[in-house]
């Protein structure tokens, strides 16, 4: 008896902490902004055929002062709960555009983009200020968004999209193929680029059932006008199955890890150097 009522005390506290921990993530995160504790980092995409860097793929980072860096997954649904990340999105996409107009005029930022973002009307005009600010050319910003963005208030969504379109931004569907995948979606919205998740690219070139979707969504891609993109490349065998599949892009560790902004302004002006094998030319 005395052993159950120690146990589930165990499980109260437990609980506590956790909650509290939680609380204070929230407090942390309200002020991170203010303090200029986020960050982005730049993660090129490469195409596969010329082997050269087309753009960069923004990714948020929260350097917490005691904990260190925190991962966007750990952080991004608080976020998003707590509508804090409206103004953080906001910042997102002028840093971004920002750090972009410093770049090789060839070269395109893409910048994810929340479901929450879209219940407030003020994201079309957020984005074009972003452009205006900044001076970039709309054509170089791509907007990645996943199916849960079709999935609530679809009507109301894909007018947003349309307007966004409307100002000369790029539409990409991240993370294909997980989620609800319906291949409706593709339907809906003429996107410019599908991304395929990683999910499918980690077994590759062994995976049968991978390589039958990863092959699936490269044919589904051209047959629309979209570019396709593969996300999660991290060995030479998996850069070959895909190539063989047609894809235009790659993105992963095997070119490079998302890297500060500073970083990646001297990769973009130097080329890759050691290391970056995958981008000499194509054998
Ligand atoms: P995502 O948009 O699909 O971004 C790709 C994720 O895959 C990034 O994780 C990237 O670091 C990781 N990645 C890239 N190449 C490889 C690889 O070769 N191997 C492996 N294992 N991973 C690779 P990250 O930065 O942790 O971001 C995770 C997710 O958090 C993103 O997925 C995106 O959904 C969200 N996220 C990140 N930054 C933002 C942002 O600024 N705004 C919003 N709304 N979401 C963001
Ligand atoms: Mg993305
Ligand atoms: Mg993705
Ligand atoms: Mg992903």
């Amino acid at each position: 008896k005395a052993s159950g009522r120690g146990t589930y005390r165990c499980f109260d506290q437990a609980m506590h902490a956790q909650l509290q921990a939680h609380q204070q993530l929230i407090v942390a995160l309200r002020e991170a902004l203010e303090k200029g504790e986020l960050e982005l980092h730049y993660q090129p995409l490469v195409n596969l055929q010329t082997r050269q860097v087309t753009g960069c793929e923004a990714l948020l980072r929260w350097r917490h002062s005691e904990r260190g860096t925190i991962p966007p997954s750990e952080f991004i649904p608080i976020a998003e709960e707590t509508g804090l990340l409206v103004p953080i999105g906001e910042w997102i996409l002028r840093q971004a555009c920002r750090e972009a107009a410093g770049w090789p005029s060839h070269i395109s930022v893409a910048v994810n983009l929340s479901p929450v973002q879209f219940k407030h009307k003020a994201l079309v005009k957020v984005v074009a200020d972003a452009l205006s600010a900044s001076s970039l050319d709309p054509a170089r910003l791509q907007l990645e968004i996943t199916e849960s963005v079709l999935l609530e208030e679809s009507e109301h969504n894909l007018e947003i999209l349309q307007a966004l379109r409307n100002i000369g931004v790029k539409i990409a569907l991240d993370d294909f193929g997980t989620g609800y995948s319906s291949l409706g979606y593709l339907r809906s919205f003429p996107f410019d680029k599908i991304k395929v998740d990683q999910a499918f690219v980690r077994d590759l070139p062994q995976g049968k059932e991978s390589l039958a979707i990863v092959r699936a969504v490269a044919g589904l891609g051209h047959s629309l006008g979209m570019m396709t993109t593969v996300e999660g490349v991290e060995t030479e065998e998996q850069l070959t199955a895909v190539n063989v599949e047609g894809f235009d892009e790659a993105q992963g560790y095997l070119f490079a890890r998302p890297l500060p902004a500073a970083q990646i302004q001297l990769l973009l002006k130097n080329g890759m150097t050691q290391g970056e094998l995958a981008l000499s030319a194509p054998q």
